[in-house]
């Protein structure tokens, strides 16, 4: 997806970049490809894939949930800062934490938050599991690309939302995981309220993006430890 693409797509989706959030997303692709050749990032490293498969795939958050206002939001999971990093970018109003349990993305992370300049955003080393705990009902969204199963993913993220927040995560494919997470999202306070399919522009892929909303508070034996959940 070349960067006039990008553009229109961003526009379809309802997203107005400006020429400065246009430039912190050319410094992040920058940073993003000098930092891989050092540490594991990324496997797509093309300008046009970066921009498809994580630029504009984390954008469509926004087919779910209006961004648009002052929202916290945890990414869980976040890697080299997809989701959170390029909604930071496009929706300056978000107040961001990123959590992921390796310390050389937490580095690279922060390295991108001095660089571009971003506020209101944070970068934490930590485990999803131990940070929930220490996190309850504490985020307005909680989100999450491509990290682990939904039932597993489910335990971990919605002791952390706030009671009529939303647990949004991300995904390919999903019809056989909603199945088995279906009891636990219960469980957990839960209730699936919508699943967004679409086809990523180009290349076609199949995603699915779930709204979960939090109808009451979890119960604190969430989350049980990883080996319990698993
Ligand atoms: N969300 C990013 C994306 O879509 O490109 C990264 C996905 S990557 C496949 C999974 C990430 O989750 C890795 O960066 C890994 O370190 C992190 N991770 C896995 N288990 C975790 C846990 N229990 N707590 C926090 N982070 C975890």
């Amino acid at each position: 997806m070349n960067i006039e693409l990008f553009i229109e797509e961003t526009k379809k989706l309802g997203i107005n970049l400006t020429q400065k959030q246009l430039d912190q997303l050319e410094k992040y692709y920058n940073l993003l490809i000098d930092w891989n050749k050092k540490i594991n990032l990324t496997r797509i490293t093309e300008k046009e894939d970066v921009y498809l498969k994580h630029f504009y795939d984390s954008l469509t958050l926004i087919k779910v949930i209006d961004l648009n206002k002052e929202l916290s939001l945890c990414d869980i999971g976040t890697g080299a800062g997809f989701p959170g990093i390029v909604l930071k970018i496009a929706f300056p109003n978000l107040k961001i934490t990123l959590v992921d349990s390796l310390n050389k993305r937490i580095i690279f992370l922060n390295e991108v938050i001095k660089e571009l300049d971003l506020k209101n955003i944070e970068a934490v080393h930590a485990r999803a599991e131990d940070y929930a705990k220490e996190n309850r009902e504490k985020y307005d969204i909680v989100t999450s690309r491509a990290v682990a199963n939904l039932r597993v993913l489910s335990e971990l993220a919605m002791p952390m939302v706030k009671v009529d927040g939303y647990f949004i995560p991300m995904k390919a494919n999903v019809d056989a995981e909603i199945n088995e997470a279906k009891d636990i999202i219960n469980k957990l306070s839960g209730k699936l309220e919508h699943k967004e399919t679409f086809n990523l522009p180009i290349e076609e892929s199949l995603r699915n993006i779930l709204l979960i909303k939090k109808i009451n508070k979890t119960n604190q034996i969430y989350p049980r430890r990883m080996d319990k959940i698993k």
